[in-house]
């Protein structure tokens, strides 16, 4: 996996399982998982620099981002490569630097601008084609934490930031 210094995130079917809670009033609930959670806490400790990009606007998005101290919340996007290109712009990080995890076709450009691409288990048959690293795991049961998990031990960094962040031994 290259090397990125920006993380970019989908939300529904990539943060979570995909569905949605409906009620008179507009989006109920969504679930996310806390190992996704942990992991993600971890990879910013690292020092990528974490945000979240959805097509859906939701007060539930900015409260889990909040949550996870996810600087950058970007919702109600129509157009996903546009606004990651003024993203990475206004960061001064370029693409190639940049990772992307999302679900379906409507991630398909950004994750190809990336020069990191992830994916949950359960994504579409072609984001799934084309990412760089498929996740064993669906979206919102713990894709994510396996993602950032596997880089950062990949350069053994997973242990140590674990260490410091919790003070556990692994
Ligand atoms: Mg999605």
């Amino acid at each position: 996996m290259k090397d990125i210094r920006l993380l970019v995130l989908d939300v529904d079917g990539t943060l979570t399982d995909g569905k949605i809670y409906m009620g008179a009033e507009g989006e109920v609930c969504k679930a996310f998982s806390i190992k996704d959670g942990l992991g993600l806490r971890l990879m910013a400790d690292s020092g990528v620099t974490l945000a979240v990009l959805t097509g859906r606007e939701s007060r539930i998005v900015q409260n889990r981002a909040a949550e996870l101290k996810i600087p950058h919340v970007i919702q109600n996007v129509q157009n996903k490569p546009d606004a990651l290109r003024r993203l990475c712009q206004e960061l001064s990080i370029p693409l190639e630097e940049t990772g992307f995890v999302g679900d379906d076709l409507i991630d398909l450009e950004a994750m190809r601008l990336c020069g990191l691409s992830a994916c949950p288990c359960d994504a579409a048959k072609e984001v799934k084609a084309q990412a760089d690293f498929v996740s064993e795991l669906p979206g919102g049961s713990g894709a994510v934490r396996q993602f950032v998990e596997c880089y950062l031990e990949e350069r053994g960094l997973w242990a140590p930031l674990a260490a410091r962040r919790f003070g556990v031994k692994l």
